[in-house]
């Protein structure tokens, strides 16, 4: 029997990158999986590759309205929701003086504001079943500055806050939520740094174990605080970072 048998998975993000990784971890688990993204149904099955027991919805996670239809829809289709996973993610890049406010306001509605309305709408779902478990995607960047960077390390700050938030207003409750924080992880929205020379060799020097992570190995984390494995886990931060915030190297 799988960790998460006959549990029912709600993922933000999931069409890409570490989301799709932790809906194909999370259905190998046993799990019902409600895959969310920016494209139609049809284009999230084809990326996640979902079976007759799952559900594909579009979602715009900055979108109330929408995010309401989609929890909606999925307790309609299976009765409950016994976990989120808020994978929904954009870049934010620059100094505070070269941002743009749209950039600005954009990225923390993706990543702040979309991760706050599927809980506001997931978490009374929960209440009622006694139970459930959150999992935000926080980052390096959450618990370390980093340079040229600043909305999203901003946004990433900000998503701790809202996980030990939630885990100290709804542990009472039998819901557990909390943070995973990775290192730079192979994933469509870490591209740029594929084959960039010296500063791919920068970024890759800054983890100990001297490489990317693979969305796999993020996923399977998701997994593990999704489960009954991870009981007595909650306001918790987990760096997947391959050491990155644990040490500085000096380069050779
Ligand atoms: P990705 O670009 O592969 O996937 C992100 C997904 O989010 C895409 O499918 C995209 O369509 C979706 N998305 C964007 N805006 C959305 C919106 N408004 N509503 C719904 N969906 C939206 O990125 P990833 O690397 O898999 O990142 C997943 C999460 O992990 C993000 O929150 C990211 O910040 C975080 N993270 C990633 C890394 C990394 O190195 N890849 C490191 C630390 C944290």
């Amino acid at each position: 029997m799988g960790l998460l048998e006959g549990r029912v998975i709600f993922i933000t993000g999931a069409a890409s990158g570490i989301g799709r990784a932790t809906a194909a971890a999370c259905r190998e688990a046993g799990a019902a999986v409600v895959a969310t993204d920016l494209g139609t149904p049809e284009a999230i099955c084809a990326s996640v590759g979902l079976g007759e027991g799952d559900l594909a919805l579009t979602l715009d996670v900055t979108d109330e309205t929408a995010t309401i239809a989609a929890i909606s829809a999925a307790v309609a289709r299976f009765g409950t929701i016994d976990g989120v996973v808020a994978c929904a993610g954009i870049v934010g890049v620059g100094a505070v003086h070269a941002v743009e406010r749209d950039v600005w306001d954009r990225t923390l509605a993706v990543h702040l504001t979309g991760t706050f309305l599927t809980c506001k709408h997931a978490i009374p779902v929960m209440q009622k079943a006694g139970r459930g478990s959150v999992v935000t995607l926080s980052s390096v960047y959450g618990m370390t500055g980093g340079t040229e960077n600043t909305p999203y390390n901003v946004a990433k700050g900000g998503m701790l806050q809202l996980t030990r938030s939630m885990a100290a207003d709804y542990g009472r409750a039998g819901i557990r939520v909390n943070a995973i924080s990775p290192g730079y992880i192979e994933t469509p929205m870490t591209s740029m740094l594929k084959n960039a020379g010296p500063v791919e060799d920068r970024f890759i020097s800054m983890h100990l174990l001297g490489r990317y992570g693979q969305p796999e190995e993020v996923a399977r984390v998701a997994r593990f605080l999704l489960s009954d494995e991870a009981s007595f886990v909650t306001g918790a931060n987990i760096p997947v970072d391959g050491g990155f915030s644990s040490a500085h190297l000096l380069s050779a």
